[in-house]
């Protein structure tokens, strides 16, 4: 046994990252201000982005941008349970209408097929979600979205790097990326809005910053306008200087985090090849680049005669910290109490939200550290 607890995630954060926000810190400006639209520039640059908003989550983003599309009372949003609660809360709280799209069984993603039968004169809006660092099938997604004028959002969370035919996730259409630390790359916490839609962008800007027609951080002011008003109620969700110049720092080493995670990955796939009780997502077919952002099994818990909650405390007790990624949406007491039949429609999400589990992933580890998962992992199927 491991004599140290592995947490499942851990940020990678280095000296000169932690130099640069003491010198933030110093500076007199900690809030938005130079380091944030520097931040914005750099990450949309990296995505191939015609321009981002930097926020302060990914969360606050959704946010902005279903505000911004103008979703409300009667209008259904088509995306799936097999997510983070985020997004779904949002609709929610909108007043729109979940529609729960069920995810592939084994990259845990919705795709054209299951989403088109779910349109309706109503479907306003469709977030697909690229899983555990994979790239949903967009080329299909976009068609139906254009072919049905219904705006497609990406709910990129986990696809800061991921690459889709070629192209960056971010560099086409709108996707929301998350900076908080469990992330592939963090800012403490925050988010970015990438889009190709430029009035999308701007409303998001406005928005952000309590409605005002200016930036929280005038560029070429150096400061704030004081002559800004406001030009429709907003909110305020910007992003930290001090949070901004984290995120350049981690963007620098996004490249290398990535590299680092596929092959500790690599290493997973190959060492649990022969323990048929625990099933890896699978690569979708078609080309992209994974940022492996978790790894993500699924315990096969008839064949391993073990519920998971046991598997997870057995790896606990040898020194292995897992997580869940995720219980789906529809599984939560206020979606089971409001959206009791949501399930049934669902059985490739219900079958993975009882088995699913995330193994420690992080650039950190070693590959000392995978195979001590994995001889953990055997031991507790022994
Ligand atoms: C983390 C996450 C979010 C929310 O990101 P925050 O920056 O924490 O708001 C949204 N969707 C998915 C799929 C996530 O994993």
């Amino acid at each position: 046994m491991r004599p140290d607890f592995l947490p499942f995630s851990r940020p990678s954060i280095s000296e000169p990252e932690i130099e640069a926000v003491a010198n933030v810190l110093r500076s007199g400006w900690i809030t938005t201000g130079p380091k944030a639209a520097e931040f914005e520039d750099a990450f949309s640059a990296y995505c191939r982005a015609e321009g981002g908003v930097a926020l302060c989550s990914a969360t606050g983003g959704m946010h902005l941008v279903l505000t911004a599309l103008g979703i409300g009372p009667g209008d259904e949003v088509i995306t799936p349970s097999m997510t983070w609660v985020s997004t779904v809360n949002l609709i929610k709280l909108a007043g729109a209408v979940p529609v729960f799209a069920d995810a592939d069984r084994d990259t845990l993603m919705i795709s054209a097929e299951t989403v088109e039968p779910l349109i309706t004169e109503r479907t306003r809006l469709i977030i697909p979600v690229h899983f555990a660092g994979a790239a949903a099938n967009m080329e299909p997604l976009r068609r139906l979205a254009r072919e049905q004028k219904i705006p497609l959002v990406e709910d990129a969370a986990h696809a800061a790097g991921t690459e889709y035919r070629g192209e960056r996730i971010g560099c086409r259409g709108t996707a929301i990326f998350s900076f908080h630390p469990i992330k592939n790359m963090t800012s403490g916490e925050g988010g970015m809005v990438c889009s190709d839609d430029p009035e999308l962008l701007s409303a998001v800007r406005r928005l952000k910053f309590h409605g005002l027609g200016v930036d929280a951080y005038d560029r070429t002011m150096q400061g704030r306008s004081p002559q800004a008003e406001v030009l429709a109620p907003g909110f305020k969700y910007n992003l930290t200087d001090i949070a901004a110049v984290l995120g350049m720092g981690q963007l620098k080493r996004l490249e290398g985090f990535i590299e680092k995670r596929t092959l500790l990955a690599r290493r997973y796939l190959e060492r649990l090849a022969q323990v048929d009780e625990i099933l890896p997502l699978s690569m979708p077919s078609y080309p992209m680049r994974h940022a492996w952002h978790l790894f993500v099994v699924r315990l096969d818990t008839k064949g391993a005669r073990m519920d998971r909650a046991t598997f997870m405390d057995e790896l606990k007790s040898r020194n292995i910290g897992t997580g869940i990624h995720f219980k789906a949406v529809h599984t939560q007491k206020y979606y089971r109490e409001t959206m009791p039949f949501a399930g049934e429609k669902l059985p490739h999400t219900q079958w993975n939200s009882d088995r699913i589990c995330s193994m420690p992933l992080f650039p950190g580890m070693t590959p000392e550290d995978v195979d001590s998962v994995v001889d953990a992992i055997k031991e507790v199927l022994a």
